[in-house]
């Protein structure tokens, strides 16, 4: 296609129309289905009725699973090509599917969003949102403790692209601060790290973005909305990875970006040339899995705090990282920030060092050994080994991922069923 350009620099297509991007259009919540978002309801309320979609044709309760790679093409959707609101329209699965709008409805419904995108991972939906918001030589600011495959595309990709990368402690907004320089457009944090359940303050986060006009993402992936809905704070852009806490079954691989309308455009827009959209049977599976995630989560939360208190006080156990634990290093920002909601995840290190610490795992029955978390069943891993393999030997050090430290996602069994698992495993150490 022949492009020029206008006064302003730009850019017009052959036919005079404008590039996506160059559009001025009215601004919608959705895409979506239904109007209703039970706004006025509360979350577990919200989780079992937003965006499902009960098919008028055949009286369906619930939304059908949309297997279809493509759909019917009319003047109307032609017309919206032009004006740039193809996303309001189905057209083909990778840029929207029914099964897609329903879901990411529930999701917006829960994180307070305008917009929600589902991706087929928690990377994919990463990769789409920070390329989203960076440009040319663009610099962004962020944790030195990061989930490993972030870390990677930061590391390796981003910088061979020209960009840059500063990482900083998570805790220190004062460090946070003089990372930042002229170029700055990103600050990309994980609200609570993996795998040492590090902090970030959020609050002073997006006082920090306002300041020097600057977008904030947050992976909230290990807290979800059902604990802390960071939009509510001013973040500019949500992930959560929905392979975890939002499926929740251990079953699919997902990923979930929630925003503006306006901003969630651009994530649309990247994630049309990344691909990774979620195909229509796993949007299925994230939405029924999403009717139960408030009655998930409050045993996921409830499990790990008696857990955390039994292991704080175990002789096998050195030290415990959990954001509800009085040993925690932020007590009084968990307080602030998570009023006692401090999801299924801690981290801990044993007496006897990795050795011991896989002894643990390996004997183990109800805790399963397997990386991944946010599962009905609990899940034990080793970070020196899994979510962290990537980082040599002295980073590990410096975040500080110790001998013996093992990342439990607590489930949702019986407590007391789990507690005894670990006793006879930790008596025999
Ligand atoms: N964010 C965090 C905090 C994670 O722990 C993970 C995976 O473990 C991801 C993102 C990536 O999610 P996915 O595996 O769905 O791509």
């Amino acid at each position: 296609m022949n492009e020029c350009f206008d006064d302003l620099g730009k850019e017009h297509r052959a036919d005079g129309s404008m590039w996506f991007n160059d559009l001025k259009r009215e601004r919608q919540n959705g895409p979506s289905l239904t109007t209703n978002r039970y706004e006025s309801c509360d979350f577990s309320t919200k989780s079992v009725h937003s965006g499902q979609y009960d098919d008028p044709l055949t009286k369906a309760l619930g939304t059908p699973i949309y297997q279809s790679s493509t759909f019917y093409l009319s003047e109307g959707v032609y017309d919206s090509i032009h004006e740039g609101s193809a996303r309001d329209q189905m057209i083909y699965t990778r840029y929207g599917n029914p099964s897609q709008w329903a879901v990411q409805e529930k999701i917006s419904a829960l994180e307070n969003a305008e917009s929600t995108i589902v991706f087929a991972s928690g990377m994919s939906a990463i990769s789409s949102a920070i390329l989203s918001v960076l440009e040319k030589s663009s610099h962004m600011v962020t944790s030195r403790d990061l989930y490993g495959g972030t870390y990677n595309l930061l590391y390796e990709d981003l910088q061979r692209f020209g960009m840059s990368v500063s990482y900083v402690s998570p805790t220190d907004i004062n460090e946070i601060e003089a990372a930042i320089q002229e170029d700055t457009k990103l600050l990309y944090f994980e609200s609570l790290t993996n795998p040492l359940l590090k902090m970030v303050p959020v609050e002073d986060l997006v006082a920090l973005g306002k300041k020097y006009k600057l977008r904030v993402v947050i992976d909230n992936t290990f807290l979800t909305p059902y604990n802390l809905r960071v939009l509510d704070y001013g973040v500019d852009l949500v992930i959560n990875s929905g392979t975890k806490y939002l499926g929740g079954h251990s079953d699919i691989v997902a990923g979930a970006v929630s925003g503006s309308r306006k901003l969630m455009d651009g994530v649309w827009g990247q994630m049309l040339k990344n691909g990774g959209s979620l195909d229509p049977h796993a949007c299925f599976l994230l939405e029924r899995s999403l009717k139960t995630f408030a009655i998930r989560m409050r045993t996921h939360n409830q499990n790990a705090k008696e857990l955390a208190v039994y292991l704080e006080n175990h002789p096998k156990i050195k030290r415990i990282y959990y954001p509800g634990s009085p040993s925690y290093a932020q007590t009084e920002l968990a307080a602030k920030q998570l009023n006692g909601k401090c999801s299924g995840m801690m981290s801990f290190e044993v007496v006897g060092g990795n050795k011991a610490a896989h002894y643990l795992l390996d004997n183990l029955k109800l805790t399963k050994q397997a990386t991944s978390l946010g599962g009905v069943e609990s899940l034990g891993s080793l970070p020196y080994n899994t979510s962290q393999a990537s980082l040599t030997e002295n980073q590990q050090k410096e975040i500080g991922i110790n001998e013996g430290l093992v990342r439990l996602s607590v489930g949702i069994e019986d407590i007391e069923d789990l507690k005894k698992d670990f006793e006879r495993v930790l008596n025999t150490l």
